[in-house]
Parts: structure tokens; C-alpha cells; sequence
């Protein structure tokens, strides 16, 4: 372990900064993947732009590996590192939404849950996850799908301009009007390019009532309701977003306890009356164990998942973009749940295209604008005992739908996936590269999928 002298940097940040054995730094240095057990040199806990210059500039000046945390929900765990310093942005969490000007602008370290609770307060909000407790910043950086994609584009398609400290430790702003390059950059390229302390969006005209719809089918019916599923997202209009998950049974399901079930879960983000009436046919096909399409408000469907994905559980993914949902594919989704495993395990087809496809390939970093799906299979148990059995499961699945992919998503990359960068970026990665120079040409930001 490298012991490094902290009193220059406590000197000059505001925030406090945990070392080992400190009060709070377990808690700190965990994340969401209980399968991340880092021990970093120092976290600091900025409380504003001053104290993320001065830890840049500290960690610079004494080669040390920088970490950045924002909302700790990444698979990979990159966001701690043992020894080195972790920016840990969780503090940086406000939300200010200027609702005249339908722009919404949030500190580095905040939540879905805290950006869609002060946009929702005006009707309003940007794409977002489908998770709250992910973070705006880590999950917009990447790209960032959720249940508006389809109407508004990906999050980071809705950013207007970021702020950000560079490896140099200045302050600059990327938007169309400045610093274009690093814009296009950020708009998919992760945490390669600095430190981002804020993040302004375009705000839309959402909820705060949206029609919803819930659907529970038995496993031996998975097969015929994802023909139907396919059928129906075919002429679903772009306001309709309908995800397909094979999950645990919940408890409201007792009869099917201990099995997996397939979900639909829709949302429309239109008039709810209307969106009512489009997904109608959901509930209405074959026999579901449970059909529920009613009005909710945004900001609790918005919440419907963090149950099932708890804080410090085992988890490990692999995902791919797919072409679309051929047969074969889904007789090999379907073959897999025999051998399901996992407490909070999720297989999951998210539904893309719609404005994110209306985006050229060429005009941000995210270049997958043509995909109409997402596959992740998402293990998640409690036991380090199942960690080998979880793992063979997810890999196994994983190579035998590969021959269906059609790219990775930057934001589901497990650790052990950094060498799929191809698959990420396709000809985007020649410009991150040069942009990467620019920017960060001592790769000081490299504990991340890293462009280098
Ligand atoms: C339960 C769950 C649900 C999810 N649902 C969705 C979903 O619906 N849609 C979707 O698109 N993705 C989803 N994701 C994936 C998510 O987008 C990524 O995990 C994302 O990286 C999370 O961001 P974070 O800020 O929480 O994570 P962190 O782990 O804090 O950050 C991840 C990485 O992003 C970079 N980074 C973060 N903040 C900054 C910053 N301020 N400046 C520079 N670099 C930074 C760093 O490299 C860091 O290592 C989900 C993940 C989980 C665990």
C-alpha cells in the first residue's frame, strides 16, 4: 500500500477525506456490486467544484491512481480503486430546475430519484434509468437508456452543456458552442476526458401521471408472449416503451415462488388515457398470472425496479445490443431460464430506436443509434458461495445469444470486459482517441473503460 501525506490537500478541500480506519470509510468505499472489496489510499468527499480542482491537482502532482465515484451504481466497480484517491462526488447532489426555460441542471453526484422528484414537481424531466438510485452522471456519460428513449433519446442525446475539471485541473464548459470536441466526446465516452462536476439538460413535458403497464406470464408461456411481444413493439408508436424481463416471482405471485416469470412493463409517455388504450393489448393476451395498465405517477414507476437490484449484493453482467428478436434468439433466451439462478437476477430486453435512432452514428460518441434492442443478463445472489455458479450461468447464456449481438453498451461492461471497446465505439474510437490526447494525454482519467 502506498502511504501517502494528505495534509497539503486537507489544506485546501472542504470536504472531508476517509483513510482506513476512519469512521465512515466501509460505508464510503462500498458500492452498489457487493463483488467490489477496494481499500482506496484516501476518499474524498467534494463538496464543490474548488475541492475536485485541488484533488486533481494533488493526485497529478503525486502520481496517484484517480478514481471517480458519482452515484456508485456501475457493475464494473470502477468507481473505488485499492490504494490512490477516490473524487467521490456524492456530496455534489443538488438538482436545479429552471422550469420556464425547461433546462434542468444537476450536481455531479446526484440521483435519478433527486433529479426526477425536482423535475416532476413542474411536470417535467429528461431520459432517464429506470433505477433511482443510479447516477445522472455515470449513466448520462455512458449514453443512458431508459423508458423515454424512444420519445426523447438516449440522456445524454437531451445534454446541453457539462462542466468539467481536466486532468490540468481547469474548470471549462462543453456544450455545441464550446469546446465541441470534448462535447462529442462526453456524449458516450464515459469518464475518460475529466472530471464532471454538473450536467445541464433539456427538460420534456412528462407525468406527473404517465399510463403504465405491469404483466406477469408463467415461464412454460415466456415463448409465445415474446412472439407476441415482438409483434406488438413492432407498430408500438415511439411514445410507448415496453420492456420484457424474466425476474424472480415476486411475492405477490405465491403460487410461482421459487420459478422465474416473465414481466412486460410499458410505459407511455403521452396522454394517459391514450397510452391506456395502446396497452391494452397486453394485458389482454393469453393468460397472464397478473395484468395491471393503469396511471401511475412517473416518479414511482420510476422506483419499481430498486427493490429488486439491492445495494451491496452480489451481481455480474454481460449484455449486448441485438438486431432484433429472431426466433432462434428468443428459443435460446427461453432455454436459459431453465437453469435460472440468482435471488436478484434479471434478464432483461430493453426497447430502443425511436428518437435515439434519429441521432447519426457520427454525431456523438454513442454510435449504436440503429439498434431496435438490448439483452443484459443480469445475475445478481447474496452468497459468495454462488459466486462460481452464478458466473458459469451468465457466460454460458452469454456465448450462446453472442452470435445474435450487435455491439456492448459502454454502461453495462463488467470488469472483465474492457476489451470489448470495439464493440462500443466502431469507427467513433479513431476521434475518442484524438480527443482523448487533447484532453487527458497522461491518461491521468484511466480507471474507467479506458480510451488510451
Ligand atoms: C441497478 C442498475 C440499474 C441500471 N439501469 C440503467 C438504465 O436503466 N439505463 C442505463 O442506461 N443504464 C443503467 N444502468 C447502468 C448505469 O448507467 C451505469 O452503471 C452507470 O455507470 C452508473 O452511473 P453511476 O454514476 O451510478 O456510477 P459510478 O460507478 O459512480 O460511475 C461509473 C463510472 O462513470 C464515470 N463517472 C461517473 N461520474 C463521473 C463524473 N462526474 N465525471 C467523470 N466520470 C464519471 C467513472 O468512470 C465511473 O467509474 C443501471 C445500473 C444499475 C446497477
Amino acid at each position: 500500500m502506498t502511504i501517502i501525506n494528505l495534509d497539503v490537500l486537507a489544506a485546501q478541500v472542504r470536504g472531508e477525506i476517509l483513510q482506513r480506519g476512519d469512521d465512515g470509510y466501509d460505508a464510503a468505499r462500498a458500492i452498489w456490486n457487493g463483488m467490489i472489496d477496494r481499500h482506496p489510499g484516501a476518499i474524498v468527499r467534494c463538496t464543490g467544484v474548488a475541492d475536485v480542482i485541488a484533488t486533481v491537482n494533488f493526485a497529478r502532482e503525486h502520481h496517484q491512481p484517480l478514481a471517480i465515484r458519482a452515484g456508485g451504481h456501475n457493475v464494473s466497480g470502477k468507481a473505488v480503486c485499492d490504494d490512490g484517491i477516490v473524487i467521490d462526488l456524492s456530496p455534489m447532489n443538488n438538482v436545479w430546475i429552471d422550469a420556464h426555460a425547461r433546462r434542468g441542471r444537476a450536481g455531479a453526484g446526484a440521483k435519478w430519484g433527486a433529479f426526477d422528484h425536482e423535475a416532476q414537481a413542474f411536470g417535467l424531466t429528461t431520459t432517464g434509468g429506470v433505477v433511482s438510485t443510479t447516477g445522472v452522471a455515470g449513466l448520462t456519460l455512458g449514453g443512458g437508456i431508459g423508458y423515454l428513449t424512444r420519445t426523447y433519446g438516449l440522456a445524454c442525446d437531451n445534454l446541453l452543456s457539462v462542466d468539467l475539471v481536466t486532468a490540468e485541473g481547469r474548470l471549462v464548459r462543453a456544450s455545441e458552442a464550446e469546446n465541441a470536441d470534448l462535447f462529442w466526446a462526453l456524449r458516450g465516452g464515459g469518464g475518460n476526458f475529466g472530471v464532471v462536476t454538473s450536467l445541464e439538460f433539456q427538460l420534456h413535458e412528462v407525468g406527473p401521471m404517465v399510463a403504465t403497464a405491469t404483466i406477469f406470464h408463467a415461464i412454460d408461456d415466456a415463448r409465445q408472449v415474446l412472439d407476441f411481444y415482438r409483434g406488438f413493439n413492432a407498430s408500438a408508436p415511439d411514445e410507448l416503451a415496453c420492456y420484457a424481463m424474466i425476474v424472480n416471482a415476486p411475492e405477490g405471485l405465491p403460487d410461482q415462488a421459487g420459478k422465474p416469470v416473465l414481466a412486460l412493463v410499458g410505459v407511455y409517455s403521452g396522454d394517459v388515457e391514450e397510452g391506456k388504450r395502446l396497452m391494452a393489448p397486453l394485458a389482454e393476451h393469453g393468460s397472464p398470472l397478473m395484468a395491471v395498465v393503469d396511471g401511475m405517477p412517473y416518479a414511482v414507476m420510476q422506483t419499481a425496479f430498486d427493490a429488486g437490484n439491492p445495494h451491496g449484493a452480489r451481481y455480474y453482467w454481460k449484455s449486448q445490443y441485438l438486431r432484433g428478436l429472431d426466433d432462434a434468439l428468443l428459443d435460446t433466451i427461453v432455454e436459459h431460464t431453465k437453469t435460472f439462478t440468482g435471488e436478484h437476477t434479471i434478464i432483461g430486453i430493453e426497447p430502443l430506436g425511436g428518437a435515439q435512432s434519429r441521432v447519426e452514428a457520427g454525431a456523438t460518441a454513442f454510435i449504436h443509434r440503429d439498434v431496435p434492442y438490448s439483452l443484459g443478463i443480469w445475475a445478481g445472489w447474496q452468497s459468495p458461495a454462488d459466486d462460481a455458479a452464478n458466473i458459469a450461468w451468465t457466460r454460458t447464456f452469454f456465448d450462446a445469444v453472442a452470435p445474435h449481438g450487435a455491439g456492448a453498451y459502454v454502461n453495462y461492461l463488467g470488469e472483465d470486459e474492457s476489451d470489448r471497446l470495439d464493440e462500443v465505439y466502431g469507427e467513433n474510437y479513431a476521434r475518442l482517441l484524438e480527443i482523448k490526447r487533447k484532453w487527458d494525454p497522461d491518461n491521468l482519467f484511466r480507471l474507467n473503460h479506458n480510451i488510451a
